[in-house]
């Protein structure tokens, strides 16, 4: 483990490295922050991880206000609140710590707090982030606790608009955290289904943006061994979340893929989002039961770079023994194979169907797809992957 400690400033600075928590003090001085909001979610306060942090802060004799009302696919009403609090308490910055959930929150309230316009009018859409008053978005520091959205080093937050039960993305650059502490030993505690599903999500932002067309080596060199790291970390940190160096690896894996999806992301993610919002499923683990479905809808315009990257991998059999490899990973973290063994008791009528693939079609990741992403082939793929059909 030794060697695994480093400082990065690329996308932002990172402090990378087991027990580098014990710096937060430093991080908030470096970023000027007096009074932090320290944003996490109800499951992780409860934990010990979140106490000894806490115990970091009061040590340094640093004042700072908690704030854990956060669901695990925010909701407008978790922002609202959040904001409530960042304002009650005279904030001036804001931790962020925890799984995507809490990281995402904890950016919107920093960066919502002081717009007078609504968060709607910043989603990812076109230019609409220059609408924002950059100056008052408040300063950012991101401590991850799961190994998979890659959030502390992305420029985005994903809230749930609760009326219409859809995940929007809203984006400014400002949003990106000026500092990421990296501490892998602060994953140790995720239970196997979580770091499954995070997992596999690190490894569909890599996958997608690798395959999305366009031109960007270097996300493309990123997105390559950010896969690289999760097939050979991400069974081992399954099989013992005690395995420091595969936690650590995994810690980087997830934000190689925030790193590289800038490049786009697709149709895994556009079939997941909608399933996301309308049942509430872990992000990473419906990427990961789509995965394969996805892949093999792909294939026709995908086999050539498929082909290349297993090179790479080591991985022989060409695409299908890259599928095959994809097939035996989630086999191994026991993910599902099908939505109705993700989602118990699904039972999905015409209507409902029919919503999901009009939702996938309009999702921002949809155009990122190497295929056309149709009504007629999100249903396809909806159907597919309710059956088991590849
Ligand atoms: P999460 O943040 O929802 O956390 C899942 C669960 O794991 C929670 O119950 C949490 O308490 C628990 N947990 C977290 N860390 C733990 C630890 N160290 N030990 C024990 N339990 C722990 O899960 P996630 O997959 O990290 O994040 C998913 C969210 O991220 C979704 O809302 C998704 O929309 C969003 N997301 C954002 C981006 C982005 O670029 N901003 C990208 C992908 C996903």
């Amino acid at each position: 483990m030794s060697k695994l400690v480093s400082k990065w400033n690329y996308p932002t600075t990172v402090r990378f490295g087991a027990g580098r928590i014990s710096e937060l003090p430093d991080a908030l001085a470096a970023t000027g922050i007096k009074k932090p909001l320290f944003v996490t979610d109800p499951g992780l306060a409860k934990l010990p991880v979140v106490a000894s942090t806490l115990k970091i802060l009061d040590d340094a004799k640093i004042p700072y206000g908690v704030f854990s009302d956060v669901k695990p696919n925010p909701v407008e009403s978790n922002l609202t609140a959040g904001i409530a609090a960042f304002k009650a308490g005279k904030h001036d910055g804001v931790i962020a710590f925890g799984g995507g959930s809490a990281l995402d929150l904890g950016k919107l309230i920093a960066f919502q707090a002081g717009q007078t316009r609504p968060v709607w009018d910043f989603e990812d859409i076109g230019d609409w982030w220059t609408r924002a008053d950059a100056d008052a978005i408040a300063p950012i520091i991101a401590v991850p606790t799961t190994a998979g959205t890659g959030s502390e080093v992305g420029r985005a937050g994903v809230v749930t608009h609760e009326a219409t039960h859809t995940k929007k993305v809203i984006f400014h650059p400002k949003m990106l955290p000026a500092i990421v502490i990296a501490d892998p030993e602060l994953t140790t505690g995720m239970p196997p289904f979580i770091t499954a599903g995070t997992g596999m999500d690190a490894f569909a932002h890599c996958l997608e943006a690798y395959c999305a067309p366009g031109y960007h080596p270097m996300a493309d060199g990123i997105a390559v061994e950010g896969m690289r790291l999760v097939l050979e970390n991400l069974p081992k940190a399954y099989a013992n979340g005690k395995d420091l160096t595969a936690r650590a690896h995994m810690m980087s894996a997830a934000a190689m893929g925030a790193t590289a999806f800038q490049k786009g992301l697709g149709a895994i993610h556009s079939m997941s989002h909608p399933i996301g919002a309308l049942y509430d499923t872990h992000h990473g683990m419906t990427n990961a039961v789509f995965m394969p479905y996805v892949l093999a809808f792909n294939r026709e315009a995908i086999e050539d770079r498929i082909v290349r990257l297993t090179g790479y991998l080591g991985i022989k059999g060409g695409f299908d023994g890259f599928a095959k490899s994809v097939l035996k990973l989630r086999k191994e973290l026991k993910v599902p194979h099908t939505l109705p063994e993700l989602i118990k008791g699904l039972d999905m009528d015409k209507k409902r169907k029919t919503l999901i693939a009009d939702m996938a079609v309009v999702d921002p990741t949809a155009g990122g797809n190497p295929v056309k992403l149709t009504k007629k082939a999100a249903s396809t793929l909806l159907d597919n992957a309710i059956e088991g059909t590849l």
